[in-house]
């Protein structure tokens, strides 16, 4: 049996540090009684661009002054202009709006499974997607089905079928499991939750031959990964691949609220026809009010910038900390690093978020002694420092 506190207005789904926010702006936030926290986790990436960026509010706060939402079943003046942004920013044809980034998963393989039936020729209802070990792509039931984690898969069943489970950063593993009813492989460019694992530089681009010569559609999930966390719009451009559907969420609200999409192929994202598929609030106007905002700031390339330009430092800190023995691996790109506490320091990932939390610097651990460091791209060198300094003072403090 599972102890919950006994009586408690809140569902107990996540165990939050002890600590209660009250305002942000850019890369700091201030709690309730005035403490000030460098963000380090930046919303999972949805606030790439820091809090309450000003441009973005003020985007929105005209846009709620003037129109809010309509739903689908009326056309309204931003949304032709934002999927025509989108699609040229992300270099797409065509985009299909949702809300958060588990929808755009869902849209993606539902536009693949229809692909399946009405184009390759697959007998319906035996579609197969094949997916990696150790992903995340969000909490529905049927994205649950196919998650290797036990905290998210264990009884939510019974499971969706349909899906093929392969090592991740395992071409040969892909190629073995396709078969003539194999619709899609569906795959994040790195894995963000698992602990930021960065798959070869290879394995993408074989992915592609491998989807290209068996006519199978190649589906990157780039809800974290993609807009500026690694330095580019699209993290797949760094590896020179282009998917045939790719999935966008987080940063795309610009913090402000949930709003994602699909991007990729017409041909495969036609098959969504009138009353196929839908959302309420999918493309609504104060989402692409805000989502134009933030397509417009990735299109002057200022903040994939910022994020290569402080690659090369953190890397640096990082693999010193490794170098003394704190870390037993580190793993980075752009702004975005997974580290592992050397397990002989005792401590867990949540023990250094709370030692990092009581240096003013806020982090989220991943897995056991895994922590994921992702600050808002917006943040300065000497921030950075800060973060860095505390990471290394705090690991430091377990040597005694
Ligand atoms: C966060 C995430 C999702 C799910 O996004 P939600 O907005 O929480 O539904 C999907 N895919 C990846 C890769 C993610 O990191």
């Amino acid at each position: 049996m599972v102890l919950v506190p006994h009586r408690s207005v809140l569902a107990p789904n996540y165990r939050p540090l002890d600590i209660t926010l009250h305002s942000g702006q850019g890369v700091w936030l201030t709690d309730i009684h005035g403490g000030r926290y460098l963000d380090c986790l930046a919303g999972y990436s949805a606030l790439n661009f820091g809090h309450s960026h000003p441009r973005l509010v003020a985007a929105a706060q005209e846009q709620v002054e003037r129109l809010t939402l309509v739903s689908r079943a009326f056309n309204h003046d931003l949304l032709l202009p934002y999927a025509e942004a989108l699609t040229t920013l992300t270099d797409t044809e065509t985009m299909l709006p949702m809300n958060t980034g588990a929808e755009a998963v869902e849209t993606a393989i539902k536009a693949a499974r229809k692909w399946g039936y009405l184009v390759k020729g697959v007998p319906e209802d035996h579609a197969e997607i094949i997916v990696a070990e150790g992903s995340f792509h969000g909490r529905t039931t049927t994205i649950i089905s196919f998650s290797t984690d036990p905290a998210a898969h264990a009884h939510y069943g019974p499971y969706t079928p349909g899906f093929v489970l392969v090592p991740y950063d395992d071409a040969d593993a892909v190629a073995a499991a396709i078969t003539p009813r194999t619709v899609a492989i569906l795959v994040e460019p790195i894995q963000g939750e698992a602990g930021v694992l960065i798959p070869a530089p290879t394995y993408l681009p074989r992915l592609r031959e491998l989807a290209t010569a068996n006519d199978v559609l190649l589906i990157v999930d780039e809800v974290q990964a993609g807009l500026g966390r690694t330095g580019w719009t699209l993290d797949q451009q760094r590896v020179g691949v282009e998917a045939d559907l790719t999935t966008l969420g987080k940063a795309l609200g610009g913090g402000l609220m949930p709003v994602s999409a699909v991007v990729g192929r017409h041909d495969v994202l036609s098959l969504m026809t009138a009353g196929t598929h839908g959302s309420t609030f999918g493309g609504n106007p104060l989402a692409c009010r805000i989502a134009l905002e933030v397509v417009a700031m990735l299109d002057s390339g200022e903040f994939q910038q910022r994020a290569r330009a402080m690659e090369g430092y953190l890397g640096e800190r990082l693999d010193a900390l490794a170098d003394e023995g704190l870390l037993n691996a580190s793993r980075h790109v752009g702004l975005w690093a997974g580290i592992d506490v050397n397990p002989e320091l005792g401590l867990t990932g949540r023990q250094v978020c709370e030692g990092l939390q009581a240096r003013g610097v806020l982090a989220k651990d991943t897995h056991g002694s895994t922590i994921r460091l992702a600050p808002p791209l917006v943040i300065e060198p000497s921030e950075l420092e800060i973060a860095l300094d505390a990471l290394d003072d705090t690991l430091h403090a377990t040597l005694g």
